[in-house]
């Protein structure tokens, strides 16, 4: 994705033209990037030779999972909605873990009969549900035990889950205890710890701190675990600044203390394989000024793009059309919801605009679409794929009539 004669492509096509042809707000993804993303991740932790299963919450467009799994990947799902989708891309159960603190017993039963690779369990009230399930159909069902570790990940407080306090996973103790709990169970098998700290990870170190914890778990509960799941969680640069994670250190930091284990590592990345994959193209409704302020009032709001409201992130806001003639007020990007919540940020220096002037939100292809609602009751955007130049439509947009 980049500028060719001040104008932004999409791999070889011109993103003005798709806001033409599917209008606008319209979000639009390269699957050139995703490839590369998914191609590093295997190729980052190749001395692990992992089981990397995408996070579908992060985007779960059936076209995206499709293409996903074609590069071998499984899947980490969060609800039975999720679990079908995964299946639908065609993606095999003996690939897909499912997660979550409130997975109900139609959700369990679901997963049980599907013979997913793993339920990871947060509790011992739904160890024991599942222990029911599967001795009312007579079977024995892998399941993972999802640790607290107890680690900041020093990212938003809001995105944080491997903390005391957070309420994701169990605490040492009650790990302890499900080990033995499992051990005399005839229907459970245990066969993997599963951790997942937070998202937006910048830093080896909190990894490293809960590495640490599993390491000494291990050794204390002298129990084999046939895998051993590190969640997610990896972050990315929503600044035009190349910073990177560094995934050496990552792998070297898990081989030093979980190599002496021979458990099979899984990863459940979400952010790292899809965010910078996707765009949100956006026209300008009106510019209004009030006192002091200039507001670009776009037609993509919050119900389109959550996680300014959400979480206060930030994505970066870009001319899709450049020109080098620049504003001397600053300009607050907002969208038309009734929220004052629903603004996506203020930048000084942009480059002039004008009212039907198209922009593009940038990094959205993670936690954008699978995050939007109908919120104001407003139909959701389509979505796009790029493929070189073929133009894949992966979703169509919602009509109104649809949710009216
Ligand atoms: C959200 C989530 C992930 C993915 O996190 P990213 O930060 O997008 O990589 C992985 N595992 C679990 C259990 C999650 O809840």
């Amino acid at each position: 994705m980049k500028y060719i004669n001040n104008n932004f492509f999409v791999e070889k096509v011109n993103s003005k033209k798709l806001a033409k042809k599917f209008d606008t707000p319209l979000y639009c993804y390269s699957y050139e990037k995703l490839k590369k993303n998914i191609n590093n991740f295997i190729l980052n932790f190749s001395k692990l030779s992992p089981l990397i299963c995408f996070a579908i919450k992060s985007n779960s467009n059936l076209n995206i999972i499709r293409e996903i799994k074609k590069f071998g990947l499984g899947a980490d799902v969060v609800s039975k909605g999720e679990l079908m989708q995964a299946i639908k891309a065609g993606i095999s159960p003996n690939k897909i873990v499912f997660s979550g603190v409130g997975k109900t017993y139609t959700e369990l039963k679901y997963a049980i009969d599907k013979k997913i690779l793993l339920i990871n369990s947060e509790s011992k009230s739904e160890v024991k549900q599942i222990e029911k399930i599967a001795k009312s159909k007579k079977k024995i069902v892998d399941i993972g035990i999802r640790l607290n570790p107890n680690t900041d990940a020093k990212t938003l407080s809001k995105i944080s889950t491997g903390k005391k306090g957070d309420k994701f996973g169990v605490d040492e103790k009650a790990f302890i205890e499900l080990v033995s709990y499992t051990k005399k169970s005839k229907y459970i098998n245990l066969r993997c710890l599963s951790v997942h700290i937070g998202s937006q990870i910048f830093k080896n170190k909190p990894y490293e701190r809960m590495l640490k914890v599993i390491d000494r778990i291990i050794s204390k509960v002298d129990f084999k675990f046939d895998f051993i799941d590190l969640g997610g969680g990896i972050g990315i640069s929503y600044k035009n600044d190349n910073k990177k994670f560094n995934y050496a250190n990552y792998q070297k930091s898990i081989i030093k203390h979980l190599g002496k284990y021979n458990s099979k590592i899984i990863f459940e990345p979400g952010r790292s394989i899809v965010a910078n994959t996707g765009i949100l193209i956006s026209k300008i409704i009106y510019i209004k000024k009030n006192q002091s302020k200039n507001f670009i009032i776009l037609d993509a709001g919050m119900n389109d793009l959550m996680r300014p409201a959400l979480y206060g992130a930030k994505h970066r806001i870009i001319p899709i059309n450049k020109t080098n003639k620049f504003s001397n007020t600053t300009y607050e990007f907002v969208g038309p919801i009734c929220e004052s919540t629903d603004k996506f940020s203020s930048i000084k220096k942009f480059q002039k605009l004008k009212e039907k002037d198209l922009l593009i939100i940038c990094d959205v292809g993670a936690y954008g679409f699978s995050l939007s609602s109908n919120y104001n009751l407003r139909s959701k955007p389509a979505e796009i794929l790029i493929k070189g130049s073929r133009i894949i439509v992966a979703k169509k947009r919602q009509k109104l009539s649809d949710i009216i």
